[in-house]
């Protein structure tokens, strides 16, 4: 699949719309997700212009999952949960919708449910409080 440069992410990470950011550095960039599936969901992606793991470089593999390991147990404990989950889609048919790669920090709780996956978008002042505190836990 031809990478899009129009995809809704791409755009975040040049700012001409919107985000929660919680982390950036020079490869990757961290932010509320607007359709959590629980409190507390981040996205975290790559700055290389890749589709998912089919196109990503090595490289920027490698510099993103070291972020998604340094901000997961962060966002977990900073949001009073026990644990965390890591997803990562490849593709239309596996239920991916956003066509920039990417990783979903879900934190967890024993027997928390979840809502589904980019189904409903939440209040805006809710996840500008929940960057607010998760950036907090990153100082
Ligand atoms: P995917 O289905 O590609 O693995 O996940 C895309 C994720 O991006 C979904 O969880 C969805 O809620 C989230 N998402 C879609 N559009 C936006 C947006 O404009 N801003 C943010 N922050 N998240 C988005």
């Amino acid at each position: 699949m031809t990478y899009d440069k129009n995809n809704i992410f791409n755009k975040i990470i040049h700012k001409e719309i919107p985000a929660h950011i919680i982390y950036e550095d020079e490869h990757s960039l961290a932010f509320m997700d607007i359709m959590p599936q629980v409190p507390g969901h981040v996205l975290v992606i790559c700055k290389e212009c890749a589709t998912n793991l089919e196109d990503v470089s090595t490289h920027a593999l490698s510099h993103l999952i070291h972020t998604v390991k340094m901000l997961a147990p962060i966002v977990a404990k900073s949001m009073g949960k026990a644990g965390f989950q890591i997803r990562q889609y490849n593709g239309k048919q596996a239920g991916q919708t956003v066509f920039h790669l990417h990783f979903h920090i879900i934190p967890l709780n024993d027997q928390e449910t979840l809502k589904g996956h980019a189904a409903v978008i939440e209040d805006d002042i809710i996840l500008k409080q929940q960057a607010t505190h998760i950036k907090a836990a990153l100082q």
